[in-house]
């Protein structure tokens, strides 16, 4: 069938049976990694997709591509412990290497790779900064920089922002070239994908597994579940692991001078509550995350709610024009977790990839081809995160309440930080003027008095030696 994109190969539906080494479900980034890696190995490769290449969320993210997991380092270390959490973020950095390795111009053309990317405070909490840039550069070995509020505020000019850990390791790409990119790799890897191609059941039992699709047969050692959300009828119980929340982001039209007024900082930038994620593209246009859904919403509905965040950590700006807006489904796990591992000989699982999938995905398909391939029994380690029931439409609707929540307790911790930095502001200046008035009077200046709620802790200075402010 005739690709709707004319750069783009034409689709080929699974029309013959097949006898492979590894079949695939699902062309996202999970499967598609997991083909090329297995395919690199030596394995004969089926994927079997079935709508096209990056469909759903892989072909609709925005790009960057970070170490760790969607959940809290902490409440990693409470469930696992130190030991295995560092290793496991250690996965996690090499999952992002890997895109790295493989987001070369050269190998996927026009990927538009720029580095960096910034975590910024949307509460003035330099304590807790602190110690996140400790855990972060001491105990998980990952190279990050403390930024101060000033330097945070010179290269994104909105008083929404505090502190910020700086990852210069951090990188982004466009996310649409990856997933074809990586498509493009595996089929010269000599794996074969199908598109159109759905898969309605598996036979896991026994040494060769049997898939049928509406059209043909397949056989394989191996299956590899990567079909997130969408998996359906080949293991409905794995699918309703996975609370289903859509994403959506959008590209204003190009800003001109007035973006570089209010923002210099050229890689990605995420606040701490999961807000606001953005970045600048093709030079003077914001590609922006917008908030979530529980539930399918058509993507330009959520034109105006951008539109609107975009105002509110901007107000500079003032009206832009959303000149395009995407979104896709990604499956959230009841723990956060990606789901990575063996259910039953020869069948696995690569999905529950969240918000975080870049490098987890990367990750996870080399643990699982490896371990096909080479016997590698690393991906044990996500075996404390178990398949648990998600909840059903009953999960969508706490998870919606859950994630409303969230964000409006955000929302007002960070107007209660603000509103103490301009009472800190003023009583520095009432503090002033009371020391020049007892200067000229010849009298000595009360003791400064610490501002309530505001912890006056130095924030450390950075790797580039600047000092706190
Ligand atoms: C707006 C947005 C922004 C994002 N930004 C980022 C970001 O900046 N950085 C980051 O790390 N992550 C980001 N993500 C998350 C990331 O995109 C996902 O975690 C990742 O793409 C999940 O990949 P996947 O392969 O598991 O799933 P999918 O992309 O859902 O792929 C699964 C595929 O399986 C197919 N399939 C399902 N069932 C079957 C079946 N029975 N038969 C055949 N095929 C089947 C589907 O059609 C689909 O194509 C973002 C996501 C969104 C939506």
């Amino acid at each position: 069938m005739q690709s709707e994109d004319p750069d783009l190969p034409d689709r080929l539906r699974l029309s013959f049976d097949l006898d492979v080494d590894i079949a695939v479900v699902g062309a996202g980034l999970a499967g598609l990694t997991v083909a090329l890696e297995a395919a690199r190995l030596g394995a004969s490769v089926a994927v079997l997709e079935g709508r096209h290449v990056g469909w759903n969320a892989s072909g609709h993210q925005l790009g960057t591509v970070m170490p760790g997991y969607g959940v809290a380092i902490g409440d990693l270390i409470a469930r696992i412990g130190l030991e295995d959490t560092r290793e496991l973020w250690a996965l996690s950095k090499e999952g992002a290497e890997h895109v790295r390795a493989l987001a070369s111009e050269e190998s996927i053309p026009g990927i538009a790779r720029s580095e960096g990317a910034l975590e910024l405070s949307n509460v003035d909490v330099g304590d807790q900064v602190i110690a996140r840039l400790q855990m972060l550069g001491e105990d998980l070995e990952t190279e990050v920089e403390g930024w101060q509020v000033d330097r945070v505020r010179a290269e994104i000019k909105t008083d929404r922002y505090f502190h910020g850990v700086y990852y210069p390791k951090a990188f982004q790409i466009d996310g649409r070239k990856y997933v074809h990119g990586l498509a493009a790799l595996a089929r010269r890897a000599g794996a074969r994908i199908f598109e159109d191609t759905p898969v309605v059941s598996i036979d896991p039992s026994g040494i060769r597994k049997r898939i049928v699709t509406p059209s043909a047969r397949l056989r394989a050692s191996h299956i590899v579940l990567a079909g997130n959300i969408h998996l359906g009828a080949p293991s409905r119980r794995l699918s309703e692991t996975l609370l289903p929340v859509w994403r959506y982001a959008g590209v204003t039209a190009p800003l001109g001078e007035r973006l570089a007024e209010v923002m210099s900082f050229k890689g990605s930038v995420s606040d701490t509550h999961g807000i606001d994620h953005f970045r600048i593209i093709e030079g003077d246009r914001l590609m922006w995350a917008s908030p979530e859904t529980t539930w399918a919403a058509r993507p330009e509905r959520l034109a105006g709610a951008i539109q609107r965040r975009i105002g509110t950590i901007f107000p500079k700006l003032g009206r832009v024009e959303i000149a395009e807006v995407w979104g896709g489904a990604t499956g959230q796990t009841v723990h956060g977790m990606p789901q990575i591992g063996q259910l039953r000989k020869g069948l696995w699982v690569a999905s529950g990839f969240g918000r975080h999938g870049l490098n987890t995905t990367a990750m996870a398909g080399q643990l699982i081809a490896r371990s096909i391939l080479w016997g590698d029994e690393r991906w044990r380690l996500f075996s404390p995160f178990e398949l648990v029931w998600a909840g059903g439409a009953i999960g969508r609707i706490a998870g919606y309440g859950i994630g409303m929540w969230s964000r409006a307790s955000a929302g007002a911790a960070g107007a209660l930080a603000r509103y103490r930095e301009r009472a800190h502001v003023k009583e520095r200046i009432r503090d002033t003027r009371l020391a020049e008035a007892n200067r000229q009077a010849g009298t000595r200046p009360p003791p400064s008095r610490p501002t309530p709620g505001k912890p006056r802790v130095p924030v450390p200075a950075n790797r580039e030696g600047k000092g706190a402010s």
